[in-house]
C-alpha cells in the first residue's frame, strides 16, 4: 500500500508530459545553437576586426617604405633639370639658329649622356627648343632617339614653356617607356631671362616597380586621374581605379599616355576610402593578373598621397589569412562557448539529480514512516484479534469441556436408564436368594437356640454361598454403572458381548429370546472403551428384545467379523418388527421413540452412535431380508499402531 502510494507520488515526476518535454528540449537545443552561432560570429567579427587593424598597420608601414623608395628614386634626380638650365653649352646651343645647331649638338648630347649614366634609372635627359623640338638628347646614340621629335603638345613642355617647372608622369611616344617627367624652363640672361628652351628629364621608376615585384601583395601608383602608372602585377598598368568615360580616356591618351590602353580595366578602388584602409574585391579582368588562389578574393587596400604630387600610392593585402584566422577564432569561440554551456548544463543536471535524489529520499522516508505507522496499527489490530481469538479459544475450550461433561452426563444418564430397565430383572433375580437367605437365617437362629449348631452352621454356609451368588449378580452392574471417563484400550469384542448378555440374561430369558452368540473369545480385538461398548450392546440387545416382544420367533444373532479395511464389524440382528421407513430416517435422532410414554426416552441410539463415533467407528441400522432389524457397530481394530506400549 505504502509502496503504491509512493509510486503514485513519484510517477508524475519521473514521467512528465512527454510532448512538453520534447518541446522544451527542442527549444533548449535551438537556443544553444543560436548562442553558439552568435558566439562564433562574435569571435569571427572581433578577430576579423583585430586582424584587419593589424593588416592596416602592416599596410601603412609598407606604404611608408614604398613611398620612401619612390621618393628617393624621384628626389635624387629632381635637381638635374635645374642644372641643365644653367649649363652654358646648352644655352649656347639654344642661342644658335636651328640650322647651326648640328655643330654643337654632339657635345651637348654626350654631356647629357654622361649625366644620364651617372644616375641609375634616369632614362633620358633632353633639351627642347622654344618650339618644342628636341635638340639634344642623352639617347642620341640609339637609333630610335628623341632628337628632332616634336613634343610641343606634351603638357610638360606646355607648362615649362609657360614658365612653370613641371613634374608629371608620362609615357614617351618613342620607346613606350613610362617615366616621370621633370621639365624646367631654360632662361637666357642675355635675352633678358626669356625662356629659350626646356630641359627635360624623364626618370624611370622601374626600380620601384621591380622592388614591388618582390612583394607577394599587389602595389600600385595611380596618378591624379586615377590611372595606374606603376603596378605589381604589371598587367594592372594603365588600368583605372574607377571606370573612366570615353572622353576622359581619349583626353588622357592624347595628352599623357600617347596611345597606351588607358582605362581598359577598372580596379574599382575608391582612393579616399582606401586612405583609411578599405576592403575591395578584385574581380573581372583585373583578377586574372593575380595568382589563382587570390582571384575573386577580398583585399585590404590602403593608399597615401605621394608628397608634392597628385599621385597616390596604393598597397593591397589579401584579407584571406585574416579571415582564415577569424574563422578559426570564431570556431574557437563557439567551441569555448559550447564547453561553457556543456559545463553549465552538467552543473544544472547535477543539481537536478541531487534534488531528485533528495526528493526521492524524502518520499521514501515518508513512505517508510507511513509503512511503519501502518505496521504498528496492524500489529495492534492483530494483537487485539489474537487476544479476542485466545479468549474465543478459551471460551470454546470451556464450552467443549462443558459439552464433554454434558456428554459424559448423558452417557451416564443412558447407563442409568439401562440400569433402570435392568432393575426389574435384577430385583427378581435377587428376590429368590434373598428369600432363601431370610429363611435360612431364621432357621439358623432356631437351630442355634435348640443347640443344633451343626445344622445352623450348614444354613450359614448356604447363606454365604447365596450372598456370593447375589454379589455375582450385583458386581457387573456395579462396574457397568461406574461413572468413568472413556479410556480406549484393546478390548476383546466377545468379552464385551458376553458381559452385556450376562446383564441382560434375566429379561432375555423371561422374554423367551433365543440368543445366538457367534462371537468367540480372543478372535476380534477392537480399540475402544470396554464399559462404553458394553453400554452400546446393552442398548441394542434391549431394543431387539423389545422389538421381538410380539413375535413368535425371538432370536437374537450376534456376530463379529473383520472388515476388508481392517476394522471390526459387530452386528446385532433380531427377528423383530424391523424398521419402517419413517423410523429408519429418524432412528438416531435424540428423543425419537416409538415406545409408550414413560417407557422409553428415545436417547439410547443417539447416545450409542456418539459413543461409537468417539472411538472413530460408526453405528448403522438396516432391515434384514427375512424380517427384523440389524444394527452394525464398526470399530477400529486394535493394532500395534494405536496401542500404547504401557497399555498391557
Ligand atoms: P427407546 O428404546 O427409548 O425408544 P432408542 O433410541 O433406543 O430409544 O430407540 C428408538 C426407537 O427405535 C425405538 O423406539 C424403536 O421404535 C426403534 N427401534 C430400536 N431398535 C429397534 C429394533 N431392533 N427393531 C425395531 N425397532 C427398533
Amino acid at each position: 500500500m505504502a509502496a503504491a502510494a509512493f509510486l503514485a507520488r513519484t510517477m508524475p515526476v519521473a514521467f512528465p508530459d512527454i510532448a512538453g518535454l520534447v518541446r522544451r528540449r527542442s527549444f533548449g537545443a535551438a537556443a544553444i545553437l543560436v548562442v553558439l552561432a552568435l558566439a562564433g560570429l562574435a569571435g569571427y567579427l572581433v578577430s576579423e576586426r583585430h586582424g584587419l587593424n593589424l593588416l592596416r598597420e602592416e599596410s601603412r608601414h609598407r606604404l611608408d617604405l614604398l613611398a620612401a623608395a619612390v621618393d628617393s628614386e624621384v628626389v635624387r634626380v629632381t635637381h638635374i633639370p635645374g642644372i641643365l638650365a644653367l649649363n652654358a653649352d646648352i644655352l649656347d646651343l639654344l642661342r644658335q639658329p636651328a640650322e647651326a645647331r648640328s655643330a654643337r649638338q654632339p657635345e651637348v648630347n654626350r654631356y647629357l649622356e654622361r649625366l644620364s649614366a651617372q644616375h641609375v634609372d634616369s632614362l633620358a635627359v633632353f633639351v627642347m627648343d622654344a618650339r618644342g623640338r628636341v635638340i639634344a638628347s642623352s639617347d642620341w646614340i640609339l637609333t630610335d632617339n628623341l632628337l628632332g621629335a616634336d613634343l610641343s603638345h606634351r603638357p610638360f613642355f606646355q607648362a615649362a614653356i609657360g614658365g612653370a617647372p613641371y613634374r608629371q608622369y608620362a609615357v614617351d611616344g618613342v620607346r613606350d617607356e613610362p617615366g616621370y617627367f621633370f621639365a624646367q624652363p631654360i632662361r637666357d640672361e642675355r635675352q633678358d631671362w626669356k625662356i629659350v628652351g626646356v630641359a627635360v628629364l624623364k626618370a624611370s621608376i622601374r626600380g620601384v616597380e621591380r622592388q614591388w615585384l618582390t612583394h607577394d601583395a599587389p602595389a600600385l601608383i595611380a596618378d591624379g586621374n586615377g590611372v595606374v602608372l606603376l603596378s605589381a602585377p604589371r598587367e594592372w598598368r594603365y588600368a583605372s581605379l574607377q571606370p573612366l568615360s570615353g572622353e576622359q580616356v581619349a583626353e588622357l591618351v592624347r595628352l599623357q599616355f600617347d596611345g597606351r590602353p588607358v582605362g581598359t580595366m577598372s580596379l574599382d578602388i575608391d582612393v579616399r576610402a582606401a586612405a583609411a584602409g578599405s576592403v575591395v574585391r578584385v574581380s573581372g579582368r583585373a583578377a586574372e593578373a593575380l595568382a589563382p588562389e587570390s582571384r575573386g578574393r577580398d583585399f585590404l587596400v590602403m593608399s597615401r598621397n605621394l608628397p608634392g604630387t597628385a599621385w597616390h600610392l596604393l598597397v593591397l593585402a589579401s584579407v584571406r589569412p585574416v579571415r582564415a584566422q577569424a574563422v578559426a577564432h570564431g570556431a574557437l569561440a563557439a567551441a569555448a562557448s559550447a564547453t561553457l554551456i556543456l559545463w553549465l548544463l552538467y552543473l544544472r543536471q547535477r543539481r537536478r539529480a541531487l534534488q531528485a535524489r533528495l526528493g526521492a529520499q524524502a518520499a521514501l522516508e515518508a513512505a517508510n514512516r507511513a509503512l511503519e505507522e501502518k505496521v504498528a496499527e496492524r500489529t495492534a489490530d492483530l494483537t487485539r484479534t489474537v487476544e479476542t481469538l485466545e479468549a474465543e479459544v478459551a471460551e470454546r475450550m470451556r464450552a467443549e469441556q462443558t459439552l464433554r461433561a454434558a456428554q459424559e452426563e448423558l452417557v451416564q444418564a443412558g447407563k442409568l436408564a439401562v440400569l433402570g430397565r435392568l432393575a426389574t430383572g435384577i430385583t427378581h433375580e435377587l428376590n429368590q436368594p434373598l428369600g432363601a437367605v431370610r429363611t435360612l437365617a431364621g432357621n439358623g437362629i432356631e437351630f442355634m437356640r435348640r443347640g443344633n449348631l451343626e445344622t445352623a452352621e450348614q444354613n450359614l454356609r448356604i447363606v454365604c454361598d447365596l450372598a456370593d451368588q447375589m454379589g455375582g449378580i450385583i458386581r457387573p452392574l456395579k462396574s457397568f454403572a461406574r461413572k468413568s471417563p472413556a479410556v480406549p484400550s484393546r478390548v476383546d469384542v466377545a468379552q464385551a458381548v458376553g458381559s452385556a448378555l450376562f446383564l441382560l440374561d434375566p429379561p432375555l430369558r423371561r422374554a423367551g429370546v433365543v440368543v445366538d452368540n457367534r462371537c468367540a473369545a480372543g478372535e476380534h480385538f477392537a480399540w475402544c472403551d470396554a464399559n462404553r461398548l458394553q453400554q452400546v450392546l446393552i442398548n441394542l440387545i434391549g431394543n431387539a428384545a423389545d422389538a421381538m416382544n410380539d413375535r413368535s420367533e425371538r432370536r437374537l444373532e450376534i456376530a463379529a467379523a473383520t472388515q476388508p479395511g481392517g476394522g471390526i464389524a459387530l452386528s446385532v440382528a433380531d427377528t423383530g418388527c424391523g424398521l419402517p421407513e419413517e423410523v429408519l430416517d429418524r432412528l438416531f435422532e435424540p428423543f425419537f421413540t416409538t415406545q409408550a410414554a414413560g417407557e422409553g426416552l428415545g436417547l439410547g441410539l443417539a447416545i450409542s452412535r456418539d459413543i461409537v463415533r468417539d472411538f472413530g467407528g460408526e453405528l448403522r441400522a438396516e432391515n434384514r431380508d427375512g424380517g427384523g432389524a440389524r444394527f452394525v457397530i464398526t470399530l477400529p481394530a486394535a493394532t500395534g499402531d494405536n496401542e500404547p506400549e504401557n497399555n498391557e
